[in-house]
């Protein structure tokens, strides 16, 4: 039995529930998704509370054992079956043929194709459990009716629904969009708009270690830096192809004087005007030009979600404009690079996936074939597994992703090679090969983070909000004991800041356990505690996160412990 049949069987056994519970409750659609299922159905004000009485009744009707028995039914009879269900009648006068399935099982029927359990007793009474209720509009339509969708998770067994629950309360507690409030690093405000996170001075100091680290890894590889602007007119996403092949994901036109400009989608087109404002020879390739662009796509509201789902972002943004032949190396070098540079930020475990060309597609046969062969071999000469995914490609060209795996061993896309043979065709880039000629180089766009928000949501999940020391906006609280520990208390701030370590003092009216409590809420690496003793012999007491009390050590011995971890970047 396909676990996903239980799983859509018990959204009509929890409709079932619900219609003898609270009669007269209309119905929308109850499919199996990822982990469970879910109804949508419109009633009196169901609460999470009822959760736990429809769950029983669910487990009541399946230790019955009630049948599905399916039949066929014309138009006419369904219109008459299903008169006092609006959302039926709406689906049913949608779909095609003269005749529709129903399924019965106990009291309820359903208009549904199948496949189900032949009878209820199939399914283990202790292998699901209702999750949660939320509201979703009918058919996912922002203008139609508010429906309550009630959410289950099933399994085969009741261990499998246990490990499935444990990690879910785990990842609960990992969650980015809670922690990333109680840390102080972003925000989102109604007035500002969904999707569109705002940066507080904690998010900010990390988002700027992070685009420092990157920019002195990337510079010392031979990238250049540019800052391109955040529209562009129209006529520029004409020719790139954006307006054609990407506008459902674009903002509408802003009119400036007569002209139309838009909301930069992606950076490339700058990127390529840049390469374009000199003649390029042979010898200067490859070229390439990095930026933190910062980027517009349309999200529907209901897709949004925290930092890894957002209406603006910044993508660590790079092409590479190189010729055909020097593909090969310069895919090996990106692959390198970005596997140590995502280690550094503590990713050890990747998937990796080849998306090979789709039935649409710019560019010719040769090249697809060329440049597809390039980046199998530079991922097998680099040893590497990788999944084919078969006809996953833009339809611009070849490309490589990268799933990082956090520590909960859930996959989030990142990383991204793409090869493209639209852009430098469309907007006729040349530069003079060896032979004097101009020819067409070669064009990828890479990030290897993806976004800075997405990645940072990454992090703080990866981390439970536990940042490495460093990458923490705050390495180290300072706790004075007393007022007269204070002046020893900033003399050892002094020396934090000429290390440039980012520390505070505490010196706040407060009891020393309320403020290390605080610390720790708050995931500081450090917290110090100085008192008599420690101002006398220059020392200081450290507590360390996830260690507790590391004892007494001279102030320059804790210094350097710090610099060395910092240095080494340890996670
Ligand atoms: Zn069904
Ligand atoms: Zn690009």
């Amino acid at each position: 039995m396909k676990i996903e049949i239980i799983r859509h069987s018990l959204s009509h056994i929890l409709a079932a529930a619900v219609q003898e519970l609270h009669p007269g409750t209309k119905f929308g659609i109850g499919p199996a998704i990822e982990n469970g299922f879910y109804y949508d159905l419109s009633s009196v004000a169901l609460a999470k509370e009822d959760l736990p009485k429809i769950e029983e009744k669910m487990k009541e009707i399946i230790k019955k054992n009630i049948a599905f028995k399916k039949e066929e039914l014309l138009m006419s009879d369904l219109n008459k079956l299903f008169k006092d269900q609006p959302y039926k009648l709406e689906l049913i006068k949608e779909l095609p043929g003269e005749k529709l399935t129903i399924y019965q099982s106990g009291d309820f029927i359903d208009l549904c194709q199948g496949p189900h359990v032949k009878s209820t007793g199939e399914i283990n009474p202790d292998g699901f459990k209702l999750t949660k209720i939320a509201g979703a509009y009918w058919k996912g339509d922002e203008k139609k009716p508010m429906l309550t969708r009630i959410y289950g998770v099933a399994f085969k067994t009741k261990r499998e629904l246990l490990d499935y629950l444990q990690k879910e309360a785990e990842a609960e507690k990992r969650d980015h969009r809670i922690l990333g409030q109680k840390l102080e690093l972003f925000y989102f405000d109604e007035e500002v708009g969904a999707g569109l996170p705002i940066w507080q001075p904690k998010g900010t100091i990390l988002r700027k270690i992070i685009e420092d680290y990157l920019h002195k890894e990337l510079t010392s590889r031979g990238y250049q830096w540019v800052i391109s602007p955040h529209i562009g007119k129209l006529e520029l996403w004409k020719t790139s192809g954006h307006w054609e092949l990407y506008r459902e994901n674009m903002y509408s036109p802003i009119k400036i004087d007569e002209e139309e400009y838009m909301l930069k989608p992606m950076n490339c087109p700058f990127h390529v005007k840049i390469y374009q404002s000199n003649i390029r020879s042979y010898k200067d390739l490859p070229l390439k030009y990095a930026e933190f662009g910062t980027v517009y796509r349309y999200e529907r509201s209901g897709v949004l979600h925290g930092l890894t789902r957002v209406r603006g972002f910044t993508q660590d943004d790079a092409h590479i404009i190189c010729a055909p032949e020097q593909l090969s190396e310069e895919t090996t070098k990106l692959l390198k690079d970005g596997f140590k540079i995502l280690k550094t930020f503590g990713f050890k475990e990747y998937d990796i996936y080849l998306s090979t060309r789709p039935e649409k597609y710019a560019g010719t046969l040769k090249n697809w074939i060329k440049a597809t062969n390039v980046l199998k071999y530079v991922l097998k000469k680099l040893k590497l597994k990788w999944q084919i995914d078969s006809g996953g490609g833009v339809f611009y060209g070849p490309k490589i992703d990268i799933k990082i795996k956090d520590s909960l061993g859930r996959p989030w896309q990142c990383t991204t090679i793409q090869v493209d043979f639209n852009l430098p065709d469309r907007f006729n880039m040349t530069y003079i090969n060896q032979k004097g000629k101009k020819q067409r180089p070669f064009m990828v766009h890479r990030a290897l983070l993806g976004s800075l928000e997405r990645f940072i949501g990454v992090l703080i999940e990866h981390y439970a909000g536990a940042l490495p020391l460093w990458l923490a906006p705050e390495q180290i609280w300072v706790v004075p004991v007393g007022s007269r520990h204070e002046k020893y208390a900033k003399e050892v701030g002094e020396r934090f800041k000429a290390l440039d370590l980012r520390f505070k003092i505490k010196d706040e009216n407060e009891t020393v356990s309320k403020k290390i409590r605080g610390g720790e809420l708050q995931k500081i690496p450090y917290l110090l505690v100085v008192g008599d003793k420690e101002m006398k012999t220059k020392q200081v007491r450290a507590r360390e996160r996830g260690k507790g009390d590391i004892g007494m050590m001279k102030l320059t011995k804790f210094l350097e412990k710090l610099t060395t971890e910092i240095k080494v970047k340890s996670f």
